[in-house]
């Protein structure tokens, strides 16, 4: 505030707020604030923010500035206020101007937030007129990113469009004092969505009530499809172990853990042992499901989360979903995205019924159209801290922060559990999970969001960026894109994309010695990398160490039979793997140990990998006996499964350092050969598998805190970001960053990014940011060439 003007002194000013800051009742609680200070003028929603302009005693003014921050609105995010002063006019009272479409757009759409508790008090009330409406919201909760064609967020722009407030909805929606004023899903019995019920062939069934009767369903065993925020759920009652089995027949789906809705926290209690950071987790806003504790006997179907201590539990976040537990004897059901195995969620009334006749025996369906598909978000809590698994209802479309300044762009993410980001400026936008690009549905819903998301933000890239992977579609689509839009390419390897995410996460710039721990990536030598120790700046990296190479036998057959991944490894590590112990331990029999054996001796379909989520993989299939997953890191989650109850030891298995000379840029190689023969030996011995697990655990993470300290003996440098996909296993991660402190170094992990492959769009955005920018200096300044060391 400007100091010398009198409190008492008339005064008018024009403010400009950014951030999440429509469609989340900021306008009503400016006008009451106004109000209450005693000051004229007005807000409006444009496509930078609101825009406010007040007019009254300085004083009060003052206190409206202190009061607009800290007392704003729940589901609201201020990220800049811009004041400007102007010509007071003598106006009287305050109001909400219409909204204007004009310029460049650069607020936020908020993103979809789970029932309030003065919502969920009406629709239990049974002398409240929304008693049992199964679509009620208001400013402080419901539906927004879903149902939203584009900003700013209006009716209009939404799929309530076509709902006609009644007189009573009218009433709320103008009062500006009223809870509800300019909701914009605002809707009731007499005007809004409703919800009816429909059998596997198509017909609608009549029934009185359809959630009365969808759950009368449930509790028969029947499985349901229902339609909720972002897509289809199917829905199995999670404590009829028969009922659970039946879903999974259906889906074809036998190992893939399963998420559980349960009605409140005490039921999430009775199914997991929760940390208070966990139950903390659990009811945000974005009600993400949160991977916990299973406890044993705790009336969940094993057949749930076959072989893993884990259940995802989430809690009701939409006010159908009340409704099904209202009714007592609903204690917990599945909710499962409604898709066959890595399709895009249904959405649409027509897709659902033609997707999934064949897997539900009815639908519940409503007329409030989704217009964006969104899964449910999943959560962990990881060493202490909150980590997104998959970021998308609840989360998007909310921007992370960029520390450096990007022309607009489009990251477009990588292969499996795709998910883009398109950047302009400080800001990037991730796009929903889109889960694996690798056929024709999962490249259409790309192509849908991207659409979406790039007229929403009215961002239209300059610059492609994609993984180095040449095989990969997102790869192709991205270099056909830039083709036809005239735009630049840059590619960008995918562990540099992980360590450059998180260092921007930080504000780091580097140099940083990145652990990048994963399945595949493609590295610069053409070979699946994957155990990646990288000297990286935002810009570019130099590979310091790295797991060694061994073959893996079939290739991608290789990542869903564990068993060849570890006859790959034992044979790199000296073993005979023709003797018949070697046999046993791995599972095959002798004719696949000779065909795999003459794969790797000729090296033919046999590439090299030194991903370290290969090394998890064979270790879980000699330790578990795993030879095929069903899903994606099923064998690495298993072994962290089985190590659970273990102690931290420190008696890990050695890992060897060798080769490596910095001076002349050759990666140090990490050997697992050492490790290999005391598991080995464990094993022999007898000795609890468990242990063996743990003690596994210890030796890869000791190993790559060794690695760490080479690179910081060779250069000096003391800071690490962990990303990678093996960063969500918590006891890898724990063991890691208490290594590293250790050894004195600052650890550094992702926040708001996954540290996955979902996270990997953020990474490259930030790379190619750094690039362009570093580019854009040098060609300013000097003809210095651009510093980077690997594209
Ligand atoms: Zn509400
Ligand atoms: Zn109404």
């Amino acid at each position: 505030m400007v100091e010398d003007i009198h409190p008492e002194e008339l005064r008018r000013i024009a403010l400009l707020v950014r951030g999440v800051v429509q469609g989340v009742g900021f306008r009503p609680f400016v006008y009451r604030l106004a109000s209450e200070e005693g000051l004229a003028g007005s807000i409006g929603n444009d496509t930078d923010g609101v825009t406010i302009e007040i007019e009254g005693l300085a004083g009060r003014m003052e206190a409206f500035l202190v009061r607009l921050r800290a007392e704003a609105p729940p589901l609201a995010r201020i990220d800049s206020i811009a004041v400007r002063e102007a010509e007071a006019i003598g106006e009287a009272g305050f109001r909400i101007a219409a909204s204007e479409v004009l310029g460049r757009v650069s607020t936020g759409i908020p993103a979809d937030a789970a029932t309030c508790p003065d919502c969920l008090r009406e629709l239990l009330d049974s002398e409240d007129r929304r008693y049992r409406y199964p679509f009620l919201n208001c400013t402080n909760c419901g539906p927004r990113f879903t149902i939203t064609r584009r900003i700013p967020y209006d009716r209009p722009q939404t799929s309530m469009a076509r709902f006609t407030m009644c007189a009573a909805c009218q009433a709320e929606y103008d009062d500006p004092t009223n809870r509800r004023f300019h909701a914009q899903p605002n809707a009731c019995w007499q005007c809004g969505p409703r919800v009816w019920l429909v059998g596997a062939g198509g017909k609608e069934i009549a029934a009185e009530d359809a959630v009365a009767a969808t759950i009368g369903r449930l509790l028969a065993g029947e499985i349901m499809a229902i339609k909720g925020i972002g897509g289809f759920h199917l829905c199995v009652d999670a404590t009829n172990e028969a009922a659970v089995m039946r879903l999974r027949e259906r889906k074809h789906r036998y190992g893939k853990p399963l998420a559980v809705m349960v009605r409140d926290m005490e039921a999430a209690r009775a199914a997991c042992a929760l940390t208070a950071a966990e139950e903390a987790l659990l009811t945000t806003t974005a009600r993400p499901i949160v991977l916990a504790r299973k406890r044993t006997g705790g009336g969940i179907a094993e057949a749930v989360t076959p072989g893993i201590p884990w259940l995802g539990v989430f809690l009701p976040y939409a006010p159908l979903q009340h409704l099904l537990f209202a009714d007592e004897r609903v204690q917990a059901l599945v909710m499962t995205s409604a898709n066959l195995s890595e399709e895009p969620i249904a959405i649409d009334n027509g897709e659902a019924l033609a997707r999934l006749g064949e897997i539900a025996d009815a639908f519940l369906m409503h007329d409030r159209e989704i217009l964006q598909r969104c899964d449910d978000s999943v959560a962990a809590v990881v060493d202490g801290a909150p980590q997104l698994v998959r970021r998308a209802r609840g989360f998007v479309p909310l921007g992370v922060e960029l520390a450096l300044d990007a022309p607009p762009l489009l990251a477009v993410g990588g292969h499996l559990k795709n998910v883009f980001a398109l950047a302009r400026g400080r800001r990037v936008y991730q796009s929903q999970h889109l889960g694996d690009l690798e056929n024709l549905a999962g490249l259409e819903f790309f192509k849908e969001s991207l659409g979406h998301l790039m007229r929403t933000f009215e961002i239209e890239p300059e610059t492609v960026v994609h993984d180095l992977h040449p095989g990969y579609l997102s790869t192709e689509w991205a270099r056909e894109w830039a083709r036809e839009h005239g735009s630049g390419v840059i590619a960008v390897q995918h562990h540099h994309a992980h360590v450059a995410g998180c260092m921007a996460e930080h504000g780091l710039m580097g140099p940083v010695i990145g652990l990048a721990l994963d399945g595949t990536g493609y590295g610069t030598d053409g070979r699946i990398w994957g155990g990646e120790v990288l000297l990286s700046r935002l810009d570019g990296f130099e590979r310091f160490a790295h797991l060694d190479y061994v073959p893996m036998p079939g290739g991608e057959a290789a990542i869903r039979e564990p068993w060849r991944m570890a006859l790959g490894a034992l044979r790199a590590a000296g073993f005979d793997v023709t003797s018949s112990e070697t046999q046993a331990l791995v599972g095959a029999t002798e004719k696949e140990v000779r065909v795999l054996s003459r794969m790797m001796e000729r090296g033919v379909n046999a590439p090299l990998t030194s991903s370290l989520g290969r090394l998890f993989d064979a270790a879980a299939a000699v330790i578990l006996g795993r030879r095929v997953v069903d899903y994606e890191a099923q064998a690495a989650i298993e072994l962290e499964g089985l190590a659970v109850d273990e102690p931290d030891c420190d008696a890990g298995y050695q890992m060897e350092l060798t080769g490596g000379d910095w001076a002349r840029r050759e990666p140090l190689r990490i050997c697992a050969g050492p490790l290999w023969r005391g598991l080995i030996e464990d094993l022999r011995a007898g000795v609890d598998k468990a242990r063996i697990a743990a003690r596994f655990h210890a030796g890869v993470a000791a190993g790559f805190a060794q690695a760490a300290v080479r690179a910081r003996a060779a250069t000096g440098v003391t800071q690490v970001a962990l990303s990678g996909g093996c960063m969500h296993n918590r006891r890898l991660v724990r063991l890691l960053r208490m290594g590293l402190e250790a050894e004195g170094f600052e650890v550094f992990q992702h926040v708001h990014v996954s540290p996955g492959d979902g996270g990997l769009s953020y990474g490259q955005a930030v790379v190619a940011a750094a690039m362009l920018t570093i580019r854009a200096e040098a060609s300013g300044r000097s003809r210095k060439p651009t510093p980077s060391m690997h594209r």
